[in-house]
């Protein structure tokens, strides 16, 4: 079998290896049925275990209240950009987006076709390198929108912004779900796609209040009501049943860590000691506000585009893959999310230091 390599890619990201291990087993012969993971019927008595496992998995880790539905969906994140305004947001309401990067901007996007949108901060000014402050809401919004990692740009909100008064709190935690506790109570919604801490592109991880579910209008296509996948179970149409599949056994994993904090003591070591490399580097500068740095994603430059691009040729070669940057940021980007080994890092510190070394001016 070819030699697996470091995969720093930013999504779809690296799995952990015993999760798919597992899975080449139950592709052919999902436990004892006989029938692979992929060829059950939604419907069948042992998809269902799958289901309610990887479901019951989800609230025990990041302990879901009782009044809150998790719902595996398609569309990914981005199809929640539209479907919560769809839902939240009517033509005389305003909701207020904590612009951060990329993502946040898309969300702004689509929320301007279904009512107003306060931009209550933005960050953009320094090419999103650090997490705004101060917060300007307005009046009443319907909710607060804000993506708690921002995979491009390498920073990280450190805990929720606080929200006036009993405003719904919205997160996009596509990049950084699942790394660390998080308060569920704090939030009317949480959603993420898979395919960076939880497993495959393709199922998309909704965890929502319900009274935010009865909220929606029902004159909206009943694919985009989350009221369809509450009442159906996330089974109204075929699911992404692989994904789910996995998420699961990867969510079993993260229990097998030790659940949340223990990976978040994890992912501190881990980015910690790639960023106290680059805080002593002469050569290697890192792009975010050191007290806004990704746990999960650590963007850094060397200043010299071609010394960048020797240094990710080199990188490649050594066996560490998908270094490249953002194009929005140029150098360098570690995608370092909770299933990337800690080898991995210390590995890139080896040669970015001999790169160093060698490359010394
Ligand atoms: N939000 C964040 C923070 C992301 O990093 C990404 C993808 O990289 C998205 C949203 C878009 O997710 P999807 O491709 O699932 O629509």
């Amino acid at each position: 079998m070819t030699e697996r390599i470091y995969n720093f890619s930013a999504g779809p990201a690296a799995l952990p290896l015993p999760v798919l291990e597992q899975a080449q087993k139950d592709l052919i012969s999902l436990g004892d049925t006989g029938i692979g993971i992929l060829e059950h019927s939604h419907r069948s008595k042992a998809f269902l275990a799958v289901y309610e496992a990887a479901e019951a998995l989800c609230r025990e880790l990041a302990g879901v209240p009782e009044n809150y539905k998790v719902l595996f969906v398609q569309g990914g994140a981005s199809t929640q950009f539209f479907t919560i305004p769809m839902n939240l947001l009517s033509k005389d309401q305003t909701a207020d987006y904590l612009v951060t990067g990329s993502w946040s901007k898309k969300a702004v996007k689509e929320a301007k076709m279904f009512g107003n949108v306060n931009v209550a901060c933005s960050s953009e000014d320094q090419n999103f390198s650090y997490i705004p402050e101060e917060v300007n809401y307005s009046e009443k919004p319907a909710y607060v929108h804000f993506t708690s990692n921002n995979t491009i740009y390498g920073t990280e909100f450190a805990s929720e912004p606080e929200v006036p008064g009993d405003t719904p709190l919205i997160c996009d935690a596509s990049s950084d779900i699942f790394s660390r506790p998080l308060d569920i109570s704090k939030y009317g919604i949480v959603y993420a796609g898979a395919q960076k801490n939880l497993g495959p592109s393709g199922v998309t991880l909704v965890i929502i209040r319900d009274d935010l579910i009865e909220q929606g209008p029902s004159d909206i296509p009943t694919m985009l009501q989350y009221r369809t996948h509450s009442e159906a179970g996330s089974m109204y149409n075929t699911p992404p049943t692989f994904g789910i599949y996995i998420l699961g056994q990867v969510l079993q994993w993260l229990k097998d860590q030790g659940g949340l904090s223990v990976m978040q003591e994890k992912n501190q070591a881990k980015a910690g000691k790639l960023y106290d490399y680059l805080d002593q580097s002469k050569l290697f500068k890192p792009t975010a506000a050191k007290k806004d740095r990704s746990l999960m994603n650590v963007t850094f430059v060397t200043g010299d585009a071609d010394l960048d691009a020797k240094f990710i040729a080199q990188a490649t070669a050594a066996g560490l893959d998908g270094l490249k940057g953002h194009r929005s940021v140029g150098g360098m980007r570690a995608s370092i999310y909770n299933a990337f080994p800690e080898a991995g890092v210390d590995k890139l510190i080896e040669t970015m230091s001999q790169f160093e070394q060698e490359n010394a001016s």
